[in-house]
């Protein structure tokens, strides 16, 4: 590898990488992903559990940063959100009973290659395999990073077909791999065919790339997908370090281009499991015009048990959101069910007791508070029948 990266002085917290000739061009960021132990030892000082961690790790699943992501690790500190999120550890290597390589189910609810169709009205369509970073906590580690490569032009065309002939699906979530790290043409052709298919509401890109390759959201990508709407982003900013300029630049451009932004938050211990990051990260992304959408308690993913927290510690974080801070600015918790069970939300449980005529609540600082409730249980709507037709 022959580039220098950027030296970055450290203060808390990260600062954006100075601009360099390549260092703003996506491709350049691509190619020069830092994938070694080598590489990375070069960069900065490894603990034992990282050097042990990059080993063995990349036999199971691979590493690549880009070194605009890479530019954002504290070196001083192994403890830095950044770094956990990408540099294995020795425990990557532990499997937990219930850990399962294919926790969410998803080959069994695949009727097409690159289609995973578990809700009714709404798929998930693989674009690819490949993603600019491979983040240690990933829950189709199973599948990402091998080849490297989009769906096959047959594979595509089949899942297109499996789309086309299911009429009630509404909303398609393109996904991978990170379907940005495509080019503009070859992710065109994808979303362009969806929108052909009459019955496809809306189209969803879940991505990465604001976060670990922000300079790929330029005007070119913008451009095109504005041509496209109802379209929505779902994005994965999983601390607030991670908000550096560039980030934040590549949220208000496509918030420019008339897009929704979500973002999903992965509850990872030791990285994001503390009420100040929680608020900092939600409230910083409402600034980005970034809406907090889910914050999933850990996957069962095989290798990744070490990065997740108990469930009662989601909903204790939870607690200590709602109420302290902008409703918008709370995602719904969730667990993604192991085996395809699908999306279960949970959360702090705020009622005291249920009485026929009033329920008592808890607020959100601990006072009970009573809600009445009419007599009169019939919540039929007369007009539906005239609005839907009998
Ligand atoms: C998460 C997921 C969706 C989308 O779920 P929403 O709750 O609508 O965001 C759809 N299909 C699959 C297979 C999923 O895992």
């Amino acid at each position: 590898m022959t580039f220098a990266l950027p030296i970055v002085d450290q203060p808390s917290p990260a600062r954006d990488a100075p601009a360099g000739e390549s260092f703003d061009d996506w491709r350049w960021q691509l190619r020069n992903r830092i994938t070694t132990k080598q590489d990375i030892a070069a960069r900065l000082a490894l603990t034992p559990e990282e050097e042990a961690g990059l080993e063995a790790a990349p036999g199971h699943f691979r590493v690549a940063i880009t070194p605009y992501y890479f530019s954002l690790i504290d070196r001083d500190h192994p403890s830095c959100p950044v770094r956990i999120q990408v540099i294995p550890r020795a425990r990557e290597l532990e499997i937990e009973p219930g850990d399962l390589v294919d926790p969410l189910g998803e080959d069994s609810h695949s009727p097409a290659t690159g289609i995973f169709h578990r809700y009714p009205d709404r798929c998930l369509l693989l674009a690819l395999d490949r993603c600019a970073i491979y983040c240690r906590h990933c829950n189709r580690r199973r599948l990402v990073g091998q080849e490297e490569s989009p769906i096959s032009r047959e594979d595509l065309a089949q899942a297109l077909d499996y789309i086309r002939r299911t009429p009630a699906i509404r909303d398609v979530l393109i996904s991978g791999g990170d379907p940005l790290t495509l080019s503009t043409a070859r992710l065109e052709e994808i979303i362009a065919a969806l929108r052909a298919i009459p019955h496809v509401e809306i189209v969803r890109i879940g991505t990465r790339v604001p976060v670990v390759l922000p300079m790929r959201v330029d005007d070119e990508l913008c451009a095109m997908l504005k041509k496209y709407h109802p379209l929505y982003v779902n994005t994965h900013f999983n601390h607030p370090r991670e908000l550096t300029p560039r980030a934040r630049a590549a949220c208000e451009k496509l918030a420019d281009a008339g897009i929704p932004i979500g973002n999903q938050t992965v509850l990872l211990r030791g990285v994001n499991s503390s009420v100040r990051v929680l608020r900092k990260l939600f409230t910083e992304l409402l600034r980005c015009r970034v809406r907090p959408y889910y914050l999933f308690q850990g996957d069962v993913a095989a290798g990744t048990s070490h990065l997740r927290t108990s469930v009662e510690t989601g909903i204790a974080l939870m607690q200590e959101l709602r109420g302290h801070i902008s409703g918008l600015a709370i995602p719904h918790l969730v667990i993604d069910t192991p085996g395809g069970m699908g999306k279960v939300s949970i959360g702090p449980d705020y009622v005291v007791a249920r009485g026929p005529d009033k329920w008592t609540l808890r607020n959100y600082e601990g006072k009970l508070v009573d809600y009445p409730q009419p007599a009169d249980k019939d919540a039929t709507c007369a007009y539906d029948e005239i609005y839907f037709g009998a």
